[in-house]
């Protein structure tokens, strides 16, 4: 496989709506517009889900016409991809609306946290996709699907590794053209992800298969690079490491954009982004957000030396 990689930047939708200070519109549009200057070309843009449920998410519509706008008039490259949330038919409805090209579903791989999620059991997840797949058909929009608690469920603990590959199966099957496979929680380790990542490619190609790692307990750049070296070549990321888990308290959200770019580049693997550009989006993000964000590369920036030492400097 080439030695590329593809990364999918979630801030503004998986990062933006686990943050407790709401970011208008107008910000969102012009973060999506300075993501795409950085070199991203897929990125999600928000989601049409209840805004008494999820409130961050409200104005999801004025973003995705703001930014496909901006597309119209070239401030945005024309080869960005834009994705938003649905969770159902309603959603669906909006997304048509909005004029989006990519859509994305959700399910557990838990029940318990589908129930508390999505307020649903799997089951009855995969009922409400039905007629999302049917709208997108008929409307040539593209469909990702997200497996959430793929490693770990903060209610039940351990997820059975037949059980995701079997839902990730169900999944593809529905006509997605990528499945993302997520641990919600970040709970992963590299053991666990090669072990289910082998399992899931003996079903599903790797070129359908994606990687979703949080870096709760530091383990993403470790589970990316796993991941990878079994042929995957998309994750998603967000700048900063924006987000978090409401069922894991206090803990670091998504890997950051940031840091990943930084291991890959390092290795030598084309990503298309420019570091210095993520780098320099950091604080204006944490400024919106009004908190300074977890990412590593984004905190301590490239290598700057501080100049040689001489024997006279010591003396
Ligand atoms: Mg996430």
């Amino acid at each position: 496989m080439a030695k590329s990689v593809t990364l999918v930047e979630v801030g503004l939708r998986d990062g933006l709506q686990n943050e407790k200070t709401p970011v208008s519109p107008e910000t969102r549009i012009e973060f999506a517009r300075r993501l795409a200057a950085a070199g991203i070309k897929r990125m999600e843009a928000g989601a049409f889900v209840r805004a008494d449920r999820i409130p961050q998410m409200a104005g999801s519509m004025q973003v995705v016409q703001g930014v496909l706008e901006l597309q119209k008039n070239k401030r945005i490259p024309k080869d960005v991809e834009f994705s938003v949330l649905v969770p159902n038919e309603k959603g669906m409805l909006e997304a048509i609306a909005s004029g989006a090209k990519e859509v994305a579903l959700f399910a557990a791989c838990s029940e318990s946290f589908s129930l508390k999620n999505i307020n649903c059991t799997i089951d009855e997840s995969f009922e409400r996709f039905a007629p999302v797949m049917k709208l997108a058909k008929k409307h040539k929009i593209r469909v990702r699907g997200y497996l959430s608690t793929c490693f770990g469920c903060p209610f039940e603990g351990e997820v059975p590794e037949a059980r995701v590959v079997q839902i990730a199966k169900r999944m593809a099957a529905l006509g997605v053209y990528e499945v993302s496979i997520g641990d919600t929680i970040g709970v992963a380790d590299p053991g666990q992800v090669e072990k289910l990542f082998k399992k899931l490619l003996k079903h599903i190609p790797a070129k359908k298969l994606a990687g979703h790692f949080h870096d709760t307990r530091g383990q993403a750049l470790a589970n990316i690079l796993t991941t990878w070296r079994l042929g995957v070549r998309v994750f998603d990321t967000s700048l900063g490491g924006l987000g978090g888990c409401p069922y894991a308290p206090g803990a670091t959200g998504n890997v950051a954009t940031e840091d990943v770019v930084y291991m890959f580049k390092g290795m030598g693997i084309h990503t298309g982004f420019d570091l210095d550009q993520l780098i320099a989006l950091n604080p204006w993000v944490a400024e919106k957000v009004a908190h300074t964000l977890p990412s590593s590369v984004g905190k301590a920036g490239r290598l700057k030396p501080l100049g040689k030492v001489s024997k006279e400097d010591v003396k």
